[in-house]
């Protein structure tokens, strides 16, 4: 069965907090870090405690980077850009990763689609979680498709794997934060993406087939400066 879910609007739940917290964390994170390999360096025995700390904290750091770009949106800079540009660099940026998993990214984009009114930094974002994610969907690999068409005053981007699929226990939970079903995973990506989309006034919509693979929508006003945007203060 195909599972299809909309959800544009969940996603009201981390406050201002979480962000400073964020950048708070990462400070004295760095040091730990820096001394654990100083202390392994210098370790004749017990190495595996000092990797084990070093795996740890760098599964911290994963977390409050993942955090911190929920504090950009401050920053946000709304301008007509192009997405073919957009998804040509992030494809570029994570090709590297690809190859090495075996899989091909095939970027099927249209020339003729029209400008849309974005942050780039943020929408680059939400096209590198969703890559990232089909990719990591086929360990043995595969290929990622990825379209874009106008769609009347949208735009419809597709990102199509031939993945393992989601299961439904999973699916009616994505979104919400830290579901991950990785053991590296930190299942912040899709809240980012919910969030970033709801902020242009898009969507995003997942359809998955268990064994099969899925394919994420995104739509994208292109016109989105008639779009209301909720003020930065309820953002974070
Ligand atoms: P993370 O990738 O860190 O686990 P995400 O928020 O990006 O966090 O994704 C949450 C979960 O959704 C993943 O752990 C995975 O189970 C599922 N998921 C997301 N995208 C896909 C996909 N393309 N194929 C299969 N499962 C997916
Ligand atoms: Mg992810």
């Amino acid at each position: 069965a195909e599972d299809i879910l909309v959800r544009s609007e969940k996603l009201s739940i981390l406050g201002q907090l979480a962000a400073s917290l964020a950048h708070e964390i990462r400070n004295p994170l760095t040091s730990l870090k820096g001394f654990t390999q100083l202390l392994k360096s210098k370790a004749k025995e017990d190495v595996f405690y000092y990797d084990t700390m070093l795996t740890e904290l760098e599964r911290i750091n994963l977390i409050v980077g993942d955090f911190m770009t929920l504090a950009k949106p401050q920053l946000a800079q709304f301008e007509y850009g192009s997405i073919n540009r957009m998804l040509e660099h992030v494809v570029s940026v994570l090709n590297h990763q690809a190859v090495m998993m075996n899989v091909s990214i095939v970027s099927k984009v249209n020339k003729k689609l029209p400008d849309v009114y974005c942050d780039e930094n943020q929408l680059k974002q939400v096209f590198i979680n969703l890559i990232k994610n089909a990719i990591e969907a086929m360990p043995s690999g595969g290929n990622v498709v990825i379209t874009a068409e106008q769609n009347g005053e949208h735009v419809s981007i597709k990102i199509k794997d031939q993945g393992e699929g989601i299961s439904d226990s999973i699916v009616e939970k994505l979104g919400e934060p830290f579901l991950t079903t990785k053991s590296n995973g930190t299942g912040l990506g899709l809240m980012i993406s919910y969030r970033i989309m709801e902020q242009h006034g898009g969507s995003l919509t997942i359809r998955s087939e268990l064994h099969k693979g899925t394919t994420i929508e995104l739509r994208l006003p292109i016109d989105g400066k008639r779009v209301k945007r909720p003020p930065v203060s309820q953002l974070l």
